[in-house]
């Protein structure tokens, strides 16, 4: 039995919250209309902006990423526009109901999962609508459910070629992970969630606005009302909040960005990197497969197929005799894979950990040799090092 307390998250959200962090969301609340609020409203939009390299608004919504994602939407189209919708996974095929929740007449790209979405798809059907009547394009960058990550700068770049589609982007698992420069590429909407990359509790989510965004939302017909980003917008303007935003969670995020700027864009970036590297070849070693097409690994987790072995027996005996907690496949794909989160808050102790409770359990089982438990542990040490 696991000495209990000290429960380690490998999964993609929630993620572990720094020490600091926990200590800044744990303070009495104040008055959310208070001076010393505003103050913080404005240092955390300003950092917001900073991660996600752009001069765009980015506006702070108390819910999950989904509410983000949904805003997105209903803030920027009408009943029965076009909309493309890239489908490689669970969250992939969220936002095509979601889309069709709306009302909205939805082209479906898709592929398998486990592979990338191809952007000459994107480009063929963008180009084949002369008649401009595609108003965005909905995707999901880093689709937590395979590991994949999908080739946003190209897609992007083609969606900017077409002109009138807005892009509407899921970054929820790669911002504050990997490079989205948002103002470079000009994503126009893009949602992410505090549970992931921003290393603090569940519970607030973000979105990019552009220009062309909010041009497309004064168009826009869907009903709306808590999630209408002209309200955020308005009260943004004085550093505030239309309704009783999660107090102590802005603490939290106050705390987390400085953190974040302390690292260093690069840096942070490096470190996912890295990791994503050391637990792919890692795992290799030991005789289990990727999941995900190797091109495309997405940096915040890793999916790995257990073969035979039944995944969610894996991912008990793991959360039993070493309390770190690993995700399982989502529908088809339960029992199959399990995913390790390697997202926000994640040291290297953390990635040579689980690598070693892993080969632990394989070994217990009979599956590998010791020397193929050594070869993972140096496999990732060297990908470690590369700093
Ligand atoms: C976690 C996640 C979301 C958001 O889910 P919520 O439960 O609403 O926070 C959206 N997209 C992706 C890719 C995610 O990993």
């Amino acid at each position: 039995m696991a000495i209990q307390q000290k429960l380690s998250l490998m999964i993609p959200g929630p993620t572990p919250v720094p020490e600091k962090v926990l200590q800044a969301f744990s303070k009495h609340p104040i008055g959310h209309r208070s001076k010393e609020f505003q103050d913080l409203v404005e240092s955390t939009t300003k950092n917001l902006q900073w991660l996600h390299q752009t001069q765009n608004d980015v506006l702070t919504i108390t819910g999950s990423g989904t509410a983000a994602m949904e805003a997105g939407i209903i803030n920027t189209l009408s009943k029965g526009d076009k909309v493309i919708c890239g489908e490689n996974g669970k969250f992939g095929e969220r936002w095509v109901k979601v889309a069709k929740e709306f009302g909205l007449e939805v082209i479906k790209i898709d592929s398998e999962w486990g592979n990338p979405l191809d952007p000459e798809e994107f480009k063929r059907i963008l180009e084949e609508d002369k008649l401009k009547e595609i108003k965005a394009v909905i995707l999901t960058h880093s689709e937590t459910s395979t590991g994949v990550i999908n080739d946003l700068e190209t897609i992007s770049s083609y969606i900017r070629e077409h002109k009138t589609a807005l892009s509407i982007i899921d970054c929820v698992t790669s911002l504050g992970a990997c490079n989205v420069p948002v103002d470079k590429w000009q994503l126009d909407i893009v949602a992410s969630g505090s549970q992931k990359g921003y290393m603090i509790p569940p519970g607030l989510s973000f979105i990019s606005v552009s220009q062309k965004a909010w041009e497309a939302a004064e168009k826009s017909n869907l009903p709306k009302f808590y999630l209408n980003l002209k309200s955020y917008r308005k009260s943004l303007s004085s550093n505030s909040n239309p309704y009783t935003p999660a107090v102590n969670l802005v603490f939290a995020l106050d705390e987390s960005l400085k953190m974040m700027r302390e690292e260093g864009l690069d840096n942070i970036f490096l470190r996912h990197n890295k990791h994503k590297l050391a637990m792919s070849n890692a795992v290799k070693a030991l005789d289990l497969n990727l999941f995900a097409d190797e091109k495309y690994l997405s940096p915040a987790i890793t999916a790995i197929k257990t073969g035979e072995m039944d995944a969610e027996e894996f991912r008990k005996t793991i959360k039993n005799k070493f309390d770190i907690l690993l995700a399982g496949g989502q529908d088809q794909l339960k029992g199959e894979i399990f995913r390790v989160g390697h997202l926000g808050y994640v040291s290297d102790r953390d990635i040579i950990t689980v690598i070693s409770a892993i080969s632990n359990t394989l070994l217990d089982l009979g599956q590998i040799n010791t020397q193929q438990a050594g070869e993972a542990l140096l496999i990732a040490s060297k990908y470690l090092k590369s700093d």
